[in-house]
């Protein structure tokens, strides 16, 4: 999918121009309860076309020389990721000498580069704004943070000038995989690993998305598709060991995918980085499998893994009824059933359960169980449907769909877990009028 990344020094207000965009989608559209909004990307759309936005300043910065290197990385980032890129200059400060700078880099990169002007207040009488045209450009666009005014005119710009795809993806249909992670948790390792196990490669295409490498699987009596981000067999040129970038870098592959293995860190436990990528993928309602690696570096005592997979689905929150594995990379240990269960979520994945069966299986769990009653109101669910999307959504015809509340979702979710199994599926639960 399409990337626009925002560029520009600190405080020049990319935060408030991320956070507009950001906003109005998920007013609308993401209601997911219980997943967090992340700082630095997230989805929008303009004009009904989706985009991912990324703000690349979400990290603070420190002293001078690392605020240079932060630029660099930034600018670095945009280049590498972005479809778009927008520049984002501030009126009251001016043009300085790092914004010349910054623009010079972003220039030489082929990509669209959209020079932005802060006006920060508009309340404030209008400053003029011409002297960016020292950096050449033919146009710039205005916004105001204070108000949001000039977003509409600047991406109806970013959005028309997206490239036109007449991508044929040549894996269609079949089950996308990415191995997802921090650096050195081992991503590589079984990548290669699994090519070593599995001699009977049929395509190796790189360049589907520029720098992404698909490999078609072909063995274990499964086809499948492993997305590689650039930098998991070949080291990335820029700083792999940013937490920044390894994040970005799984975006596009997350997307493309149906399946999210996240290997974690048997060493090192599950962190926040961690976290980010499983947010990720659930927000993007992918299917998850944790890998626990490193497996055989862990002293292990009667409750080691158990007490390890706890510590896991509490830290994961609600959505934790996701398959967690222990495995070595290195020494192979478990990584075909691994797969296996890759596969077993992907199918369950596009299971789409028969209405007259789901009826039949959750009207009376809701007869036994039925929502609690509201200022004397009762509800009532009479019927449900599964809907025809990748991912499991479901609608729950009912009276008065305003009162069932978030605890009734979510045992609805569960028992739908509990009847159907949707082990690392992340399901979608309406209630809708009849
Ligand atoms: P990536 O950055 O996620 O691709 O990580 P790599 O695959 O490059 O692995 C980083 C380091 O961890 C390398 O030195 C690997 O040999 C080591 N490693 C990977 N998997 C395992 C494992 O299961 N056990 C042990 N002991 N080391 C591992």
């Amino acid at each position: 999918s399409n990337i626009v990344a925002i560029v520009g020094r600190p405080n020049v207000g990319k935060s408030t121009l991320f956070n507009r965009l950001l906003e109005r989608r998920e007013a609308i559209v993401d209601s997911t309860a219980g997943v967090t909004r992340d700082r630095h990307y997230g989805k929008s759309d303009w004009n009904g076309v989706d985009f991912t936005v990324i703000d690349t300043g979400g990290y603070d910065v420190g002293t001078d020389d690392i605020f240079e290197q932060e630029i660099r990385k930034q600018v670095q980032l945009a280049v590498d990721e972005a479809t778009s890129i927008i520049f984002m200059v501030n009126v009251e400060e001016g043009l300085t000498d790092t914004d010349q700078e910054i623009f010079e880099l972003l220039r030489k990169s082929n990509k669209p580069v959209y020079l932005v002007v802060n006006k920060v207040d508009s309340s404030k009488e209008e400053l003029p704004a011409t002297e960016f045209y020292q950096l050449g450009v033919e146009k710039y666009f205005t916004l105001s943070s204070a108000t949001g005014s000039g977003t509409g005119e600047l991406l109806d710009q970013v959005v028309s000038d997206f490239p036109t795809t007449d991508y044929k993806d040549p894996f269609e249909g079949l089950p996308k995989i990415t191995i997802a992670g921090r650096p050195n948790v081992g991503k590589s390792t079984l990548t290669n690993a699994l090519l070593d196990v599995e001699r009977n490669i049929v395509t190796d295409i790189a360049g589907t998305t520029r720098d992404s490498i698909q490999t078609l699987y072909n063995k274990f009596g499964h086809e499948f598709v492993l997305v590689d981000t650039a930098g998991m067999r070949r080291k990335s040129k820029v700083n792999e060991d940013l937490e920044f970038y390894s994040v970005m870098r799984s975006i596009r592959s997350i997307e493309y995918s149906d399946v999210v293995i996240i290997m974690v860190d048997a060493t090192l436990g599950w962190e926040s980085q961690d976290m980010n990528i499983f947010g990720l993928a659930q927000k993007n309602r992918k299917g998850i499998v944790i890998l626990v690696n490193k497996w055989d570096l862990v002293e292990k005592e009667t409750n080691t893994m158990r007490d390890f997979e706890a510590a896991i689905k509490h830290k994961i929150g609600q959505f934790n009824d996701v398959p967690i594995l222990f495995v070595s990379a290195l020494t192979k240990q478990r990584i075909l059933k691994a797969v296996e269960v890759a596969m077993q979520v992907y199918e369950d994945r596009k299971k789409k359960i028969k209405t007259s069966k789901l009826n039949e299986v959750m009207l009376p769990i809701f007869e036994g169980t039925p929502p609690p009653a509201i200022k004397g109101k009762y509800i009532k669910i009479k019927y449900c449907v599964q809907l025809p999307t990748p991912s499991p959504q479901f609608v729950f015809f009912c009276n008065l769909p305003q009162y069932v509340k978030e605890p009734y979702k979510r045992f609805t979710e569960n028992q739908l877990r509990k009847e159907f199994g949707f082990t690392g599926v992340p399901i979608e639960v309406y209630f809708r009028q009849k």
